[in-house]
């Protein structure tokens, strides 16, 4: 056995649950006989923010409770916990003595933002501004609140909120506290890339200008590359154990992360490494046209936001990426698409069937996950079925759970699942990457593009998360416009071309990890981003 289970090992993950010699025996926590042990701990720093990369269910939460001074750590000693001078003993000579010494004798204060967003209207009744002057220590809630444009809502009632406005009130509610210790369970879901970009850029100057310790979980690989200062990569068995890696400089942990091998403890995560282009690809797809559709408009009430969709094709089995900033009408469009609204100017009588997933998935009845999906699909069950949806979006161990019961992520899945168990002629995902650890959005990246090049069908999906969108589209639709007021839609255009529309309307460039050819983002105005920019090579190496 490998040192960790009680009595037989339950996994069928020997290979991996072989932990690397210098953690030793023992777990910094235990919660009980057979029960979740945590292996390391990560490392605030005054000054600069942490990042932790790995899948929920890992022990991240575990470990900031016992940052925070909530949790006692047992080091796996739970019928006789030692007590905070003996761990204090057991850490001596690591970087965290000194912070562990300031838990124990009860220093250290902690501002936490949650993972879900979307419970806070239960827990708070009243306006933005009502929430954040609660939590205003630091008198910088006006600024905050522009940095984050959240003046529109600030007499908004919090039951009233979208989730990407909830998301920026979360953020800003944590970071105007005075605290030492700031902790962000994902910072982007819901929110566009632009605001996930200024929330990287608030967290860092909060790190550099007031000296505070920030520990960040992001699973957008991006804007975790631009907001950490070092990494921590969490691996393991997700409820069984977690193992927290020392502290590793970003690069290094997001390339041996997507590498599916971490180098200095000898450990495979995974069997297959995840890899980027670093060129366009070169023939998008020829296919038949699935659908001609004409220049299209759409105004909601008396034209307070009007769309404008200029006319393009949707070709039969590409998967078509969807971008752009929130509110500036790519929902519309689905369900100008969908038949769901009528547009003002243009026909749509598509004639098309069209299964769809929503950003916001609503799916909550108390009904049995594996009675919902048979009522979908009678595929359900076949074998074809299980390994091209079930096993990739890990839903073998929550089929017998109530839809009301799972979690953000649980329920993504199988919304993801029915949307592509049903037979249609599109399938249309809006963001499926929300709530999805770092794991899932490949496993689920990969589901969709293999289910559509093996049903020949045609995918569109909108998301946010530029690692998603590249790993999935053939080819990109762009929108832009201002946000709530007018929005404009381009044809469907290649990726190279797409990109660089797209990234040019945000003023970002990326450019490619030499190991992995991963994109990251260019510091505005270094060499490159001037460079790339004079080149109009926002995105792909010329
Ligand atoms: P993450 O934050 O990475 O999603 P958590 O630290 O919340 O992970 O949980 C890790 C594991 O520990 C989960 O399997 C969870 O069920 C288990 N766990 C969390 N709290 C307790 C507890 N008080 N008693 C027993 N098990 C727990
Ligand atoms: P996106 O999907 O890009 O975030 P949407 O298409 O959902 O954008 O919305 C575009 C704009 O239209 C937003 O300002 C939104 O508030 C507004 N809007 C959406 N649906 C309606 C509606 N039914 N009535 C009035 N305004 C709406």
């Amino acid at each position: 056995t490998c040192g960790i289970c009680v009595e037989k090992c339950p996994f069928d993950a020997i290979e991996i649950i072989n932990l690397p010699q210098e953690l030793g025996d023992e777990p910094a926590h235990r919660y009980g006989e057979n029960a979740f042990s945590l292996y390391g701990l990560p490392a605030p720093q005054e000054g600069q923010v942490t990042g932790i990369l790995g899948p929920n269910g890992i022990g991240k939460t575990t470990a900031v409770r016992i940052l925070a001074g909530e949790l006692e750590p047992n080091l796996g000693r739970h019928e006789d916990p030692p007590g905070w001078d003996e761990v204090l003993e057991e850490y001596r000579g690591t970087e965290i003595q000194d912070y562990i010494a300031d838990v124990r004798d009860g220093e250290i204060t902690v501002a936490r933002k949650p993972q879900y967003v979307d419970q806070i209207p239960n827990q708070f009744d009243g306006n933005t501004r009502q929430l954040l002057e609660s939590t205003d220590e630091r008198g910088a809630l006006e600024e905050i609140a522009e940095r984050l444009s959240l003046g529109p809502v600030m007499e908004q009632s919090i039951e009233d909120l979208s989730g990407g406005e909830l998301q920026r009130v979360a953020l800003a509610a944590t970071l105007v506290r005075d605290t030492d210790f700031y902790f962000l369970d994902e910072i982007t879901p819901y929110l566009d890339i632009g605001q996930r970009v200024t929330a990287a850029r608030l967290i860092r100057e909060l790190a550099e200008e007031q000296g505070k310790s920030m520990l960040v979980v992001e699973h957008d690989l991006a804007i975790l590359d631009l907001v950490a200062d070092t990494l921590h990569v969490a691996y393991g068995e997700p409820g069984a154990y977690g193992v927290i890696t020392s502290p590793k400089s970003v690069r290094n942990g997001i390339n041996e992360y997507l590498a599916g091998y971490l180098d200095n403890e000898n450990m495979r995560i995974r069997q297959d490494p995840i890899e980027f282009q670093e060129h366009a690809p070169r023939t998008a797809t020829h296919g038949d046209v699935l659908v001609d559709y004409p220049d299209l408009t759409k105004s909601y009430g008396d034209g307070e936001f009007t769309l404008e969709v200029e006319g393009g094709e949707i070709r039969e089995n590409e998967v078509l990426g969807i971008v752009g900033p929130n509110g500036i009408g790519k929902s519309t469009f689905a369900n100008l698409l969908t038949g769901n609204l009528e547009p003002d100017e243009g026909e749509t009588d598509l004639d098309l069937d069209i299964s769809y997933k929503p950003q916001y998935v609503t799916i909550d009845q108390h009904m049995r996950v594996d009675a919902f999906l048979s009522s979908i699909t009678d595929q359900f069950g076949s074998s074809y079925w299980n390994t091209e949806i079930a096993q990739p979006l890990q839903l073998e161990r929550i089929m017998e759970q109530n839809l009301s019961d799972l979690s953000g992520g649980e329920r993504q899945r199988v919304a993801i699942a029915a949307c592509l168990s049903d037979s249609a002629d599109l399938y249309l995902l809006d963001e499926p990457s929300a709530h999805l650890d770092v794991e899932q959005r490949v496993q689920a990246t990969s589901a969709i593009r293999r289910y559509a090049e093996q049903q020949d069908a045609t995918v569109m999906v909108i998301d946010h998360d530029i690692y998603t969108i590249d790993l999935l589209a053939d080819r990109l639709m762009v929108f832009d416009g201002e946000p709530a007021v007018e929005g404009r839609a381009t044809p469907p255009q290649s990726m190279r071309d797409g990109m660089n529309e797209f990234l040019a309307n945000l003023d970002v460039t990326f450019r490619r990890d030499d190991r992995t050819s991963r994109p990251r983002i260019n510091k505005p105005g270094s060499q490159l981003d001037k460079e790339q920019k004079s080149q109009g090579e926002y995105y792909y190496a010329p």
